[in-house]
């Protein structure tokens, strides 16, 4: 029959790319009421990328299994963010049947590149997709924050500021395209530790809340070039995160020794950030970095490029 179509098929399996932030400047206030500390940030997502995919499965409950980084470590069972948010999804819908997720993690574990919100972000979108869910913005949203600050921001991708813990986004119009070189390192920062020690060097009268976004918003809106970019990048926790690990230090010595333009903690740490000009440079820098030694692992990559969503 003519002008007719059938129903498309409910999809046996979807699958979700989503990718890595950064934090090109991460303002740190008080600790708030609550717990959290207050945040004036700006997210970048950039292309260091895991991958979710969901399946169906007849029985009820959740099934996770893990491949690439962290693999051997990572929990699979509900203290999996990816897990909690395919939980969420199933109660949000009322689904009775179950998910079978595979995750395969390329983002470092435990780095400051939020990967565990990552993946939240993109289980969410993929159980809903497989289950055929509509869940409107605001409740995604309010979905997103409950299982984390930064997965807001990992459903969306792109730039954009982050005020509250992190989680009230506005987004950037960005023009233009940065590159890093992201270096992680052996040692481990559990974020709560990072933040008592940033609330430590505050009571001894070392640094302040950087609560300005605006010339870096400025900066990425009008696409300004990496070499003023590199005087505009913005970390609260550095220092904290320095003086628990010093070994960073000389990791960023390093990359600025070797040509980088700036070196920049990511968030708690302790993954490095190097931003150099553009791809060559990237390669050349990740070379000698590779050389020298004092990274576990070195990633190239660029932003901001599309989260899940869009
Ligand atoms: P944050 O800054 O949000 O603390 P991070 O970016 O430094 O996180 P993640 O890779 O998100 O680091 O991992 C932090 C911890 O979260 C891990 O040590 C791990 O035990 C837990 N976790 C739970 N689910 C995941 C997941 N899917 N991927 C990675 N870590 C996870």
């Amino acid at each position: 029959m003519s002008g007719q179509t059938a129903p498309a098929a409910p999809e046996a399996a979807v699958t979700v790319d989503v990718p890595a932030k950064i934090n090109p400047h991460l303002g740190v206030g008080d600790a708030r009421a609550d717990g959290y500390h207050a945040l004036a940030t700006v997210y970048q997502a950039v292309s260091v990328y895991d991958t979710v995919t969901a399946e169906r499965r007849s029985e009820p409950g959740v099934e996770l299994t893990i491949i690439g980084e962290g693999a051997d470590t990572l929990p699979t069972g509900e203290s999996n963010l990816a897990h909690k948010a395919a939980q969420l999804v199933a109660l949000y819908g009322e689904i009775e049947t179950g998910v079978r997720l595979r995750l395969h993690k390329r983002i470092p574990v435990a780095g400051g590149l939020a990967g565990g919100s990552a993946d939240a972000a993109a289980a969410l979108v993929a159980c809903a997709r497989l289950w055929e869910i509509e869940i409107g913005d605001a409740e995604l949203h309010r979905l997103a924050a409950g299982l984390g600050s930064d997965v807001p921001f990992c459903l969306k991708g792109g730039v954009a500021v982050g005020a509250g813990r992190g989680e009230e986004l506005t987004r950037v119009d960005a023009r233009g395209s940065w590159h890093w070189v992201v270096a992680t390192t052996d040692t481990q920062i559990p974020t709560p530790e990072c933040y008592e020690e940033v609330d430590r060097l505050r009571a001894e009268g070392i640094g302040r809340f950087s609560d300005d976004v605006e010339p870096i918003v400025k900066a990425f809106e009008s696409g300004v070039g990496a070499d003023d970019l590199a005087r505009l990048l913005v970390n609260d926790m550095e220092a904290a995160a320095v003086s628990l690990r010093p070994q960073l230090a000389s990791l960023m010595h390093g990359g600025l020794e070797e040509g980088a333009l700036a070196a920049h903690v990511s968030g708690s740490g302790p993954t490095v950030l190097f931003l150099v000009e553009g791809s060559k440079h990237a390669s050349a820098l990740a070379r000698r970095l590779r050389m020298r030694g004092g990274a576990r692992s070195v990633h190239l990559a660029h932003g901001p490029v599309a989260g899940p969503l869009e």
